[in-house]
């Protein structure tokens, strides 16, 4: 299995085209455009049709898309500024009609100057998640990578969480994970969440300078980036012994994780997946301090991509997705407990790709 041209996703893609009667579809969205060519730069834009794959890019990038993006012919802009027009005149020069483009990632701006310069000849349609549903199943490349992203990162936090001790503050915690992230050869896939007593029940807490003292919850939330792919996974441990309502939020939470992980296989309701263990937390803690986010999302090119778990979207997963289970609760004035992990769904169950130490009471 290879990065190189990728002839099934072009495939893939192209018989969604028919479905959806476009003549060719402009592809801005950077992970897209990775997906589906293999160039890694951060600006570059693709037209595909049943015999078209073109790369465009400016200068800065000609070289490398000839290297990354193999079976695509490449259309030289002078200046970045000209791209969108240069796209423009591509699919005149191509003589397609319908054109979809991505209505989630282009501008309002770069439309209207497409739309100035197709004039009424060429209908431009608005389409979403077409290559995003592609890249909801990961082919074999992808899942190694996803593994070795979420090995890095768990390994990480195992050589952090004896480091951790009352006197430190939550930016230090982030510090020598981050630090151990870079000596793995890897970068913080986000920045990472670290929310330490009554911070914790803030989902998504940026460190601070709070000093950790005994009896805390602290909730870590952590991904590395190895070659474009992405690991996400949360562990709550406390300071010391656990309070006894702390021990029965963990132990609420771990249920309802414990619970989803065994009942997640291809054809399982994304939807009802994320309401059984959003009940499950909610009779134990009480609905108002349940997680108001959803149970879970894929993840690969992006920390959150398709699918985005408790959306009433009718999505269901498939085997080779992999996505993250993430349920908590957050208690206001007390604190936070998420627990997360990633996990591959296959035809009759899930295998958990995160490894990171399960371990709760960190002695002091
Ligand atoms: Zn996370
Ligand atoms: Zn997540």
């Amino acid at each position: 299995v290879t990065t190189g041209p990728a002839i099934n996703r072009l495939d893939a893609l192209r018989g969604r085209l028919g479905a959806l009667d476009l003549d060719l579809l402009f592809v801005s969205h950077r992970p897209n455009v990775r997906y589906l060519s293999g160039f890694k730069g951060s600006l570059g834009y693709l037209l595909i049709g049943l015999e078209v794959a073109e790369i465009m890019g400016d200068s800065r990038y000609w070289l490398q898309m000839e290297d990354e993006a193999g079976g695509f012919s490449l259309a030289r802009a002078t200046q970045s500024s000209g791209l969108t027009g240069m796209v423009a005149d591509r699919i005149r020069a191509l003589g397609r009609r319908r054109v979809g483009f991505e209505a989630d990632h282009l501008t309002v701006a770069q439309l209207d100057l497409m739309r100035g310069s197709l004039g009424n000849e060429i209908e431009l349609v608005a389409t979403s998640g077409v290559v995003e549903a592609l890249r909801a199943r990961k082919d074999a490349w992808e899942v190694q990578r996803l593994r070795k992203a979420a090995e890095t990162a768990s390994l990480a936090f195992n050589q952090t969480l004896p480091r951790i001790r009352p006197g430190l503050r939550e930016k230090d915690v982030r510090r020598m994970l981050e630090t151990a992230f870079i000596e793995l050869d890897a970068r913080p896939a986000f920045e990472t969440i670290v929310g330490s007593g009554p911070r914790g029940a803030f989902a998504h807490a940026a460190p601070t300078d709070r000093v950790l003292s005994l009896g805390d919850l602290i909730v870590i939330d952590f991904g590395v980036e190895l070659d474009g792919y992405h690991s996400d996974m949360t562990r709550t441990v406390v300071l010391g012994q656990p309070q006894p309502r702390q021990q029965e939020a963990i132990d609420a939470v771990a249920a309802a994780q414990t619970s989803a992980i065994k009942m997640a296989h291809a054809g399982f309701s994304t939807e009802s997946l994320d309401r059984s263990a959003r009940e499950a937390v909610a009779e134990v803690v009480g609905h108002e301090s349940a997680f108001q986010h959803g149970l879970g999302h894929g993840i690969g090119l992006e920390v959150h991509e398709y699918p985005i778990m408790g959306r009433p979207d009718g999505s269901m997963l498939e085997s080779g997705m992999v996505v993250t289970i993430e349920p908590g609760a957050y208690i206001a004035g007390f604190g936070g407990v998420r627990l997360e992990e990633m996990v591959l769904i296959k035809e009759q169950d899930c295998e958990v790709l995160t490894n990171a130490s399960r371990q709760v009471v960190i002695d002091v």
